[in-house]
């Protein structure tokens, strides 16, 4: 139904994902009981981590779990891989029942349902991969018939009704998460590598459940890419629109790494789905201590707690014409921006004052912050240099960096200056002779932009609107904006300006990607303009700019990392090893390094990376070149100067300019 659903799908209500693009309303899902905390429905988003300790380790992970409740994790999961781990449950959950903790467990178990089948005797949640859990790679056929298909189906309804069955008498709910690097090779051959194959995979089980009566059920779509996960929950919550019963989702984006990367990689990933009212639980995570994983996901919830919910009868027509899969709003080519280029960044220092722009010392400095450095009379650039500074009133006497342009309020533009530009307010812009041939920004607020306005700039080869947004809700502001010239037919390039206000810098630095990348998912916007009312570094707010186009897959500056937050399978110190590998390789830009924990979701991965190191017994390291092995079961000791070895002799290795 759904692969004609995606084939088909100029009916626009087969595009409906959400209540509604244009306010805030939450998804009303089926309650499901998690022990003494109830997911679903009216209540609050939950939070929910991982221990990442040897499950054996019973006093371990009751003591990280503690860690974990009291920064506020509502859920904990625990790896149970196997037989003995699925039952050590027991003496984890008694141990922390002893101590006064109620939190409810969850058992990871992915592949094995006899260690699911003791786990859900025991703890309040399982978790099965629907990729695994009865798929093996190495039955895997290349091609499926309808009937063998069929068949297969059948497997699984015998495999998983033990486990239904133990989940009935005792209470237990499901998740059936699918996670885009273990897609199952029936499922891939059908429907490939795909959001469709991972909702596809999601929902066989789904139906088998409700055959046997079990509505106890969390779904999730994980994947480290963030539009892949985003599209899969969409297409999820668009299927369970048409099904008929809305299951509660857990969000995340997997493997999203560590430090201000991973957490501005979750934002966009989790937080583009909050905004549309998508998802009853989160995990952030991150490859660092468990317990550091829950003041970010606070703060991503705590943005939506009193958002007012406004529930909406009838679901509008969607604009947005692919919300599965990635489309650029088409865009005119104007100088560096619109069309094919990647999203400008612009800094913005308009409000510092004359002293500033009379010191040579401190536009030096501010050059630096922005990505430009002055050595031996020549300027150069980082994979960071913003693209357009505005500098409002202002002028710069001091020699700039050739290739950053300068935007000047347009009152005191001088066309005779070389790559300076103009900013013009609204209708102003068509009243002014003293325009640039390049290139003139237009700003425009939601209330001035109309029909008149948006057909009068459309034709003009050189303007680019600039979108200032004042409103509280300032992603539906800009959609609102956006639908505008989309109705008109508008190829104006368009710059999303949002200013903060009154946030602590964990709040911009999140807030920000959330709303950025909601629109930027959705191809969106020609470049990222981004205020605030605090003092914070110009060195923080450009690395923010870069870093969301990078999380949201649309502008590369840096190596990306794909590296998960490891778990009792994990059989080596996967921190230590991400950051030793981070020093060395962080400049290599363009280029994915995966490094798993497992091979549970290792080897599956590497089809999306360039090179992976995978943990592959104890302290034991294989290498990857894509989806090949390079190196098997190296000692950990040699493993990150192996990798640096590999990545050189197949010619991907620069060395870092200073
Ligand atoms: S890939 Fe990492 S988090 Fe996932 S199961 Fe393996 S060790 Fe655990």
């Amino acid at each position: 139904m759904i692969k004609k659903l995606m084939k088909n799908n100029t009916d626009k209500s087969d595009l409906i994902y959400c209540n509604s693009l244009t306010s805030y309303s939450r998804f009303k899902a089926r309650i499901v009981n998690i022990g003494n905390v109830p997911l679903g429905g009216d209540n609050p988003i939950r939070i929910q981590s991982m221990t990442n300790i040897d499950t054996m380790n019973t006093i371990g992970n009751v003591e990280q779990a503690i860690r974990m409740i009291n920064a506020g994790c509502e859920y904990v999961r625990i790896t149970s891989s196997n037989i003995k781990e699925a039952e050590n449950l027991k003496n984890i959950k008694n141990e922390l029942r002893k101590r006064g903790y109620n939190v409810p467990l969850i058992a990871d178990v992915h592949f094995n349902p006899k260690a699911a089948e003791i786990a859900a005797s025991i703890v309040e949640k399982v978790r099965i991969n629907p990729g695994n859990y009865v798929d093996r790679k190495e039955n895997a056929k290349l091609k499926y018939t309808d009937k063998e298909y069929d068949y297969e189906i059948e497997k699984i309804k015998n495999r998983i009704t033990p486990l239904i069955k133990i989940c009935k008498q005792h209470n237990t709910a499901i998740r059936i998460g699918s996670n885009h690097g273990s897609l199952s090779q029936r499922i891939m051959n059908r429907y490939g590598n795909t959001p469709l194959g991972m909702v596809e995979a999601a929902m066989e089980f789904v139906c088998i459940c409700e055959e046997l009566n079990f509505y106890n059920i969390v779904l999730s779509m994980k994947a480290s890419n963030t539009k892949t996960m985003i599209q899969a929950c969409r297409l999820l919550q668009n299927r369970m629109i048409k099904h008929g019963i809305i299951y509660p989702q857990h969000l995340g984006v997997t493997e999203a790494g560590q430090g201000d990367d991973a957490r501005i990689k979750s934002a966009a990933g989790i937080g583009a789905l909050l905004e549309d009212g998508i998802g009853n639980t989160i995990r952030v995570s991150l490859t660092e201590k468990p317990e550091l994983e829950i003041p970010v996901a606070k703060t991503l919830i705590n943005r939506y707690s009193k958002r007012i919910n406004k529930p909406v009868e009838k679901r509008p027509a969607q604009i947005i014409t692919s919300p599965f899969s990635y489309k650029r709003r088409k865009t005119l080519n104007i100088k560096n921006t619109g069309s094919k280029n990647v999203p400008v960044v612009i800094a913005d220092i308009s409000d510092k004052d004359k002293a500033f722009f009379n010191s040579e010392d401190e536009l030096k400095m501010m050059f630096k912050e922005i990505g430009y450095n002055k050595k031996n009379n020549k300027w150069l650039k980082n994979n960071r240099a913003c693209d357009y500074l505005y500098i409002g009133k202002q002028k710069i006497k001091f020699t700039h960096p050739d290739s950053l342009y300068l935007i000047q309020d347009n009152d005191i533009f001088d066309k005779s200056k070389n790559n300076v530009f103009p900013l013009f307010q609204g209708e102003e812009y068509f009243r002014c002779d003293k325009k640039s041939d390049k290139i003139n920004f237009v700003n425009i607020t939601l209330k001035n932009l109309n029909d008149k306005f948006i057909n009068k700039i459309k034709t003009d080869p050189t303007a680019v609107l600039i979108f200032e947004i004042q409103a509280k809700d300032k992603v539906r502001g800009q959609r609102k904006m956006f639908f505008k010239l989309i109705n008109n037919n508008s190829e104006t390039p368009v710059i999303i300006k949002i200013k903060y206000n009154e946030l602590n810098k964990k709040q911009f630095q999140l807030y920000s990607s959330i709303d950025f990348a909601t629109l930027l998912i959705d191809g969106l916007g020609d470049g990222i303009w981004i205020k605030t009312d605090k003092k914070y570094d110009l060195n923080f707010i450009n690395n923010t700019c870069f870093k969301i186009l990078q999380a949201t897959g649309n502008r590369f500056s840096q190596t990306e990392y794909i590296s998960c937050p490891s778990c009792g399978r994990t059989l080596f110190n996967i921190e230590k090893t991400l950051t030793e590998i981070r020093k060395h390789t962080h400049h290599l830009k363009g280029l994915k390094i995966g490094i798993m924990g497992c091979i549970v979701n290792g080897p599956g991965e590497m089809n999306d990376i360039d090179y992976g190191y995978v943990g592959s017994g104890k302290n034991k390291i294989t290498l990857y070149k894509k989806d090949q092995i390079v190196k098997k079961n190296i000692d950990e000791k040699y493993a990150v100067d192996q990798l640096i070895n590999i990545i050189k002799e197949n010619g991907d290795w620069i060395d870092e300019k200073i």
